[in-house]
């Protein structure tokens, strides 16, 4: 307790799985069938507590991406990656929203994802 967040979150909370900092919940998921390099990922409309990395170019299966790496504000982890652009037409609904990772490979990348409740 007596833990300052930037940003409270309610409802079923997604945190660095570090420093538990709030990262998202789960009524801004848009899909769970997403895949990174590490494993599954979650596809989020909106994320709190991140700072934005550098932009990039990204080839990934579906296609050419501008994305950034999100960054845990509590801990400085990479905690998944915002798309700026997506140059394929089908893939257009992507922009602006971010990817949380579920990595559970490399210690540097597991990120997220205890659930907690928050009580009101
Ligand atoms: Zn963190």
């Amino acid at each position: 307790m007596g833990r300052v967040f930037a940003v409270t979150l309610e409802g079923k909370i997604y945190t660095c799985r570090h420093c538990k900092t709030h990262l998202a919940i789960a009524e801004h998921i848009v899909s769970k069938s997403f895949h990174c390099r590490h494993g599954r990922a979650y596809l989020f409309s909106k994320v709190a507590n991140v700072s934005i990395g550098e932009r990039e170019e990204r080839m990934m299966m579906t296609g050419m991406h501008t994305v950034a790496d999100i960054f845990c504000v509590g801990c400085g982890a990479i905690v998944g990656w915002k798309y700026e652009t997506a140059h394929e037409k089908a893939q257009k609904y992507k922009e602006g929203k971010s990817v949380l990772e579920r990595s559970v490979d490399i210690v540097k990348l597991q990120m997220v994802i205890s659930v907690v409740r928050w009580k009101t």
